[in-house]
């Protein structure tokens, strides 16, 4: 990779962690992100306001998990490496701490197919992955488990994952998805939500190839 390019990723990643701050999907240092770079990735910086970064603090790692330079990656650095590992069209991968999707995963409760745009994740539902130390292998383990075959996944007790054939489109998955997770506990507060049959979701799947720009 030329210096430009990776140079303009670094520059991508610190604008994508500033705007999940400002689109309140993160808060403080919560949250981190990750994007391909030539055989490896680069990554946020670990416990760092996102405001005080620079694309020079965004750390470059192998795919085996070692650190290329300087600089100390995103504690949660094992997911992200995974994830890029075992799944090829995955370029970036966005981890957030969004307030309504951590809520239902506090209850550790899957979103499941109450609205159509569910299937925008890749499926019927977006799961949620069982609880497991912050930063630790189980947590990758477990979250790599419930992003088969989906774009998203909750975290228990912690947050969100949403991956995406670039930043851009990893970040506005992260968005719906917070904005899925508030309906859904809306919903839920009001009465009981009516699901979609896995034949009306199937309709949606099939309707999402060819919806959209570039699809
Ligand atoms: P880092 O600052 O190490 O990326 O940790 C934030 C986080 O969300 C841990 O799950
Ligand atoms: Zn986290």
């Amino acid at each position: 990779m030329t210096f430009n390019l990776e140079h303009d990723l670094r520059q991508q990643l610190c604008d994508t962690a500033m705007k999940l701050v400002e689109q309140g999907l993160n808060h403080g240092a919560s949250g981190n992100c990750s994007a391909r770079s030539g055989n490896g990735f680069l990554i946020t910086p670990s416990g760092r306001l996102p405001e005080d970064c620079t694309p020079q603090d965004m750390v470059q790692m192998t795919l085996d998990g070692e650190v290329v330079g300087a600089g100390k990656p995103s504690s949660e650095w094992r997911f992200h490496r995974d994830i890029l590992a075992a799944r090829p069209e995955v370029e970036a991968v966005i981890h957030t701490h969004a307030i309504h999707a951590t809520a239902l995963a506090c209850l550790r409760q899957c979103i499941p197919p109450f609205h159509y745009m569910v299937a925008l994740a890749g499926g019927t539902d977006i799961r949620c992955a069982p609880y497991a130390l912050f930063g630790s292998q189980a947590l990758s383990d477990a979250a790599l488990e419930a992003l088969q075959g989906r774009k998203a996944c909750l975290l228990a007790n912690h947050g969100v994952i949403c991956l995406g054939a670039d930043l851009t489109q990893a970040l506005s998955l992260a968005v719906e998805v917070e904005s899925l997770a508030e309906a859904y506990l809306l919903a839920l507060k009001a009465g009981e939500p009516v699901l979609l049959s896995p034949g009306e979701m199937d309709e949606v799947l099939e309707r999402f190839k060819t919806y959209g720009a570039g699809r």
